[in-house]
């Protein structure tokens, strides 16, 4: 059976939930025989968490920022 590995699109997709039923099935079963489109289903999921990480992280620094300015330009006014 020469199946054919999982695109990445498809693994984004199946992370973002975004595949019909059937797709999902598809790579669910996919990965279950698969242990290298499992690694990169996994390797996609932790560069996910890691991103989203630096996301919160830069909204706190974006918001610290804010607050600072405001609290100089009182100091000042
Ligand atoms: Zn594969």
């Amino acid at each position: 059976m020469g199946q054919q590995h999982l695109e990445e699109i498809e693994l984004e997709s199946y992370l973002d939930g975004q595949l019909s039923w059937l797709s999902r099935r598809r790579v669910q079963g996919h990965v279950e025989s698969c242990e290298s489109c499992r690694a990169r289903l996994e390797a996609l999921r932790a560069r996910r968490g890691y991103l989203e990480r630096m996301r919160v992280q830069l909204e706190r620094l974006e918001q610290a920022d804010d607050q600072a300015m405001r609290t100089g330009l009182r100091g000042e006014g």
